[in-house]
């Protein structure tokens, strides 16, 4: 079984990080105010919401408005079809991925999981640990191949937490193995419902995935919460095991859900791709800093992780700029990426950007 090391005392000091740039953060918004904060996670957990919403953001009313609104928009997110497909909201992906793997766990015995490029998120390897299921990982579509069959639940990852895509002609492949060998197959496009879309990639239930979930904070203006898509009974049994463990999206998270994915648009993330493909990072690479695109962004590659952390909380201190690297969840990527998806973004300069990732490595 391989699984990501969950070493007791790297949990707590990342705890530590995070407590730290949480208080950069405070300090920040009260000494000079939110405008001198620049969210670059790309997953910057908008909320919009409605003044007519408001009043419907009640434990029973709400749900029943926006859960049938989600189910709408959520279908045509991921180009499903409303007669075969479902849509439901969890409090995140992990949490829809965790109640997946949980409702599936009596009657699959292994998971295997093609990512682009190792790891995965540990969500996945994470969830399979507790309901003793063997887990395969690979970045090799011929080892995943000959593991597919009717007893596995088969996990593509759409685009890894540094944006690394899957290739169309790889994802088409796996999908129509499951299919042949009946093996329900799972798309984590966390980003990559939104990425894969940006580089002209069909939404996954087009091309026949059997579910789907993806992150409405990630690369789009919505809450941190998990939109779980798929083939009705599928996501019906998903979810009612998820609500027997609170993992479901209460209606105040369904309401921004649905406003988020409504408001959607892939013009804004065009954007920040020719952004990115106009960016000069030559300043950064004569500081000694290895770079490397990615969609709408770049990542710092040549850190060990420490200093990671700390260009990064001197970046927030400093400059105010936000990334996952300073403020991201134990367990998150820890290279340094930058992302111009967000609306904070359009108002720095990439002098700016390129300047306080070179200052705070002093
Ligand atoms: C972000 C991400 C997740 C988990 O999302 P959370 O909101 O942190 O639960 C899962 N898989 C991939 C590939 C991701 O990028």
């Amino acid at each position: 079984m391989i699984y990501v090391g969950d070493v007791m005392n790297n949990n707590t000091s990342e705890l530590n990080r995070l407590e730290k740039a949480r208080k950069i953060i405070r300090d920040i918004i009260k000494e000079k105010g939110r405008e001198y904060l620049y969210d670059l996670t790309g997953i910057a957990g908008g909320f919009i919401i409605h003044k007519t919403d408001l009043e419907l953001l009640e434990t029973y009313v709400g749900p029943a408005i926006f859960s049938e609104k989600l189910n709408e928009v959520g279908v045509l997110h991921f180009g499903g079809a409303p007669s075969i497909h479902k849509a439901v909201g969890f409090n995140r992906t992990s949490a829809a991925i965790f109640s997946t793997i949980m409702a599936l766990s009596n009657d699959i015995t292994n998971v295997i999981h093609y990512v682009p490029k190792k790891p995965s998120h540990p969500s996945i390897p994470r969830s399979c640990k507790i309901f003793n299921l063997y887990y395969f990982e690979s970045d090799n579509v011929d080892e995943i191949l000959n593991r597919i069959n009717e007893k596995t639940l088969t996990i593509i990852t759409g685009a890894t937490m540094d944006h690394k895509i899957v290739e169309l002609e790889n994802l088409k492949k796996i999908i129509n193995s499951c299919n042949e060998k009946n093996s329900i197959v799972f798309i984590d496009d966390a980003s990559g419902a939104r990425l894969r879309l940006l580089y002209n990639q069909p939404p996954a239930l087009k091309i026949n995935a059997d579910l789907a979930v993806t992150s409405t904070d990630k690369l789009m203006d919505g809450p941190r919460a998990g939109l779980l898509c798929g083939k009705k009974d599928l996501v019906d049994k998903i979810y009612n095991e998820g609500l027997k463990f609170g993992l479901e999206a209460q209606a105040p998270i369904l309401a921004a859900m649905v406003n988020a994915l409504k408001s959607f648009k892939l013009d804004n993330l065009k954007e920040a791709l020719k952004r990115t493909e106009n960016i000069d990072l030559s300043p950064l690479i004569n500081a000694g800093f290895e770079c490397e695109k990615t969609p709408t962004g770049f990542i710092i590659k040549n850190l060990s992780e420490e200093e990671y952390i700390n260009v990064a909380l001197k970046m927030l201190e400093n400059y105010g700029i936000i990334t996952i690297t300073a403020a991201g969840m134990p367990g998150a990527s820890k290279t340094l990426r930058i992302d111009f998806c967000s609306k904070d973004a359009k108002r720095l300069t990439d002098d700016y950007i390129i300047n306080a990732i070179i200052n705070s490595r002093i």
